[in-house]
């Protein structure tokens, strides 16, 4: 569904991703994961089209999307949950949901706000809250569910799991395995590497910009360099 081929992004001179090839497929989840400055947040910015692409290709669908705007890919079928979530804060759950599916040529909103509400049931208990008012994990359930409302073929989320309860980690991750089963797909962003794997299909490595590993999920566990250098796992 999605291709890069070399792909290099960054902010003027600096370079924050370098040659990083990839393929997102329909129900596939794709993890991303390296330490802190790897470029994770940027690969993610950069397919939605809003850090600048300095290098290689991006094909979405067979057609080449390096030159669309973020809005045009939106309608084109990727949505991102971003780093820190950015809801609007004094703006209800219902309306951030209706703001998701504000470009979308075709969105209809109580049908796609219902989907939303299945996957995230806690939501539909507070669609007339302020955003700012929820908790993390309920303003986590919001930043994906508004991405939802997009209607995306791809969904990339930063961050699933950061600073959340096990709980409602749970909760996003099954709803990412519905949305796999409903022929996503999904790139993921993740800190904690144990909790991923148990769900990625495919993994990609990233330290400084480089990509350092790329391959099945399953082999990555068996890969024992890779666990003890990059995964944090024994
Ligand atoms: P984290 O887990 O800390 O979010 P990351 O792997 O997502 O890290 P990025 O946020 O993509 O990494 O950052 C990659 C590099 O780009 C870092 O060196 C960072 O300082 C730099 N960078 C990120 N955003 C900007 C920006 N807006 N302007 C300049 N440099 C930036």
């Amino acid at each position: 569904m999605l291709q890069l081929e070399g792909l290099g992004c960054g902010y003027g001179m600096f370079q924050a991703v370098e040659d990083l090839s990839l393929e997102l497929q329909p129900g596939r989840i794709t993890g991303l994961i390296g330490a802190n400055g790897a470029g994770k947040s940027s690969t993610l910015m950069c397919i939605a089209g809003h850090v600048a692409m300095t290098a290689g290709q991006l094909r979405f669908e067979g057609q080449d999307i390096g030159q669309l705007g973020p809005r045009e890919r939106v309608k084109r079928g990727i949505a991102i949950s971003p780093e820190g979530r950015r809801l609007f804060k004094d703006l209800s759950v219902e309306d951030n949901l209706k703001v998701g599916g504000l470009i979308h040529p075709t969105s209809c909103y109580a049908q796609d706000r219902d989907k939303v509400l299945g996957l995230f049931p806690r939501l539909g208990e507070r669609l007339h809250s302020l955003a700012g008012n929820l908790s993390g994990g309920e303003q986590q359930m919001l930043a994906i569910g508004r991405a939802l409302m997009a209607r995306p073929k791809l969904l990339m989320i930063d961050e699933i799991s950061l600073g959340l309860m096990p709980k409602v980690i749970d909760l996003c991750y099954r709803a990412l395995e519905q949305l796999r089963r409903d022929g996503l797909a999904v790139l993921v962003v993740e800190q904690n590497t144990d909790r991923l794997l148990r769900v990625a299909d495919d993994l990609c490595v990233l330290e400084s910009g480089r990509t350092v590993w790329k391959g099945k999920a399953a082999d990555a566990r068996a890969d024992a360099t890779l666990t003890a250098r990059y995964l944090g796992l024994h």
